[in-house]
């Protein structure tokens, strides 16, 4: 039997702005699955990328005096370069605007979706918000402002193409219902039956190539409109899979994959949990599985959006405090639902955690171990609450986990670290010999690397650390180095 393939993805950003700590943890919460599904034997790939297409990012560079394409492929490296400093392990990241397989897929798409004859023209008005890309209803107004941005729509009239979403409804909560497409958490999931279960409206998915400013990509057969910068955008998860050449990438990872998950925030949830599946099934093709959904952070006390400067940069603060400590922030503070507020000095106390907690059993492990190594020895009775622990981390991780509950999953992974420690002062193994010291040293080199070897997807960085500290990358090497099978004095 072929193993378990899984297939993950972040949103897509615009570039209109420099990466902020928001999309860090988007991107970390992506990673940790990717990392966990392949620790876990499964065929996995990751695909991040950038928005290019945007009218944001057409305003953007005219703001800096910047050729588009130039102040795009600017500010696209920066996004790029976060795979090093979050430690990120993508398979794949595409470009929209210059990926070769991107226009090919989308123009695909398109014509799929027309033949199925959900595409039409019409002249339309409404009140554009260009920080969604998106019309908005005047009811979803807040004080005649954008309840997403704070500021006010600007009225567009023109003749565009739509899309029949009101022909979708009845799929849509189907697939939904049924679990065959997951929504988490469940508020989110409630939240999209009953917007779905208001009625659905058609809509747009075209803009005047002269209001696009020439940037995008032109409609198949139509040259004087662009594709709709959210159609386009939502594309980016098949077509970096060359749906486009009907390639095999498309055919393994797409129709071919056990899963296929979106970790997205709360904002864009409509786009990929109605709009998205309804293209997708106009067009005759598989959904996604699973939608996972997370919340925003504020960093002291402000908006994101709002808040500029080095607070809300990741790069300086993982330069700082280090990755794991980033990371670590993200994995174990940010709740399931619910904003939460960053604030620099919880990142410097999950850093002193880690060095008190988990370094400080390390190297207490390795200082206790005798230069000519241990013998296996049964574990001493205060063992028994530690090694249940361990018995059960990694179960309670990959039911945490496919619930998108990267909390739990620390959680559990912390108090197996505390209960180590616990485990320390109870035996004061600096007072044992023989057997005894052998025992408890058995059970805790074990520990470390169970630890270890569970903490990988989590904070990678610290993983190899303490594993290359043991001695060894393999569990089976580690035991074999640390636990000489010589016969003890
Ligand atoms: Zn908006």
């Amino acid at each position: 039997m072929s193993k378990r393939r899984f297939y993950v993805t972040t949103a897509i950003p615009y570039v209109n702005g420099d990466p902020h700590l928001g999309f860090a943890l988007e991107l970390v919460q992506a990673d940790v699955l990717a990392r966990h599904r392949r620790l876990r034997g499964e065929d996995v790939r990751f695909l991040s990328g950038t928005d290019d297409n945007s009218l944001k990012n057409v305003e953007a560079a005219e703001a800096a005096g910047q050729p588009v394409d130039e102040y795009v492929r600017e500010k696209a490296q920066r996004f790029a370069a976060l795979e090093g400093v979050l430690s990120l392990s993508y398979d794949d990241f595409i470009r929209t605007s210059v990926d070769p397989r991107h226009a090919p897929g989308v123009e695909r798409l398109w014509r799929a979706c027309a033949a199925a004859g959900d595409l039409y023209e019409r002249d339309y008005e409404g009140l554009y918000c260009t920080g969604c890309e998106a019309f908005l209803a005047p009811g979803e107004l807040v004080d005649g402002l954008c309840p997403e941005h704070g500021e006010p729509p600007e009225r567009v009239a023109e003749r565009n193409w739509f899309f029949r979403l009101s022909r979708y409804a009845d799929r849509l909560l189907e697939e939904i219902e049924s679990g065959r497409l997951r929504i988490t958490p469940e508020h989110r999931r409630n939240e999209v039956l009953s917007f779905v279960r208001g009625g659905l409206a058609d809509f747009s998915v075209s803009r005047s190539r002269e209001r696009a400013r020439g940037w995008g990509i032109p409609v198949p057969g139509d040259p004087s409109q662009v594709v709709y910068v959210w159609f386009d955008a939502l594309g980016n998860y098949v077509t970096a899979l060359d749906y486009g050449g009907g390639g095999e990438p498309y055919r393994t990872w797409w129709e071919g994959a056990g899963e296929r998950v979106h970790v997205i925030g709360k904002g864009i949830i409509r786009f990929h949990a109605v709009y998205w599946p309804a293209i997708l099934l106009s067009a005759g093709e598989p959904l996604p599985t699973a939608i996972f959904v997370h919340d925003y952070l504020t960093v002291d006390g402000s908006k994101l959006s709002k808040s500029a400067g080095a607070n809300a940069d990741p790069v300086p603060l993982a330069a700082r405090y280090g990755v794991d400590a980033l990371r670590w922030w993200f994995i174990r503070d940010v709740p399931r639902s619910g904003d939460v507020d960053f604030r620099e000095e919880l990142l410097a106390a999950r850093a002193n955690e880690l060095a008190n907690g988990l370094g400080n059993l390390v190297n207490r492990t390795i200082a206790l171990l005798p230069p000519n190594g241990i013998a296996p020895a049964p574990p001493p009775d205060e063992a028994a609450a530690l090694t249940a622990a361990l018995a059960h981390l990694s179960g309670v991780i990959d039911e945490a986990l496919a619930d998108a509950d990267y909390r739990a999953a620390a959680d559990a992974l912390w108090e197996v670290v505390t209960e180590a420690n616990r485990f320390v002062s109870a035996a004061r193994p600096w007072e044992a010999d023989g057997e005894r010291l052998d025992g408890i040293l058995t059970v805790l080199v074990e520990a470390c690397e169970q630890i270890a070897h569970e903490l990988r997807p989590f904070l990678p960085d610290a993983a190899a650390r303490i594993e290359a500290a043991l001695g060894c990358r393999d569990p089976e090497l580690g035991r074999s180095l640390f636990l000489k099978a010589a016969t003890r004095a």
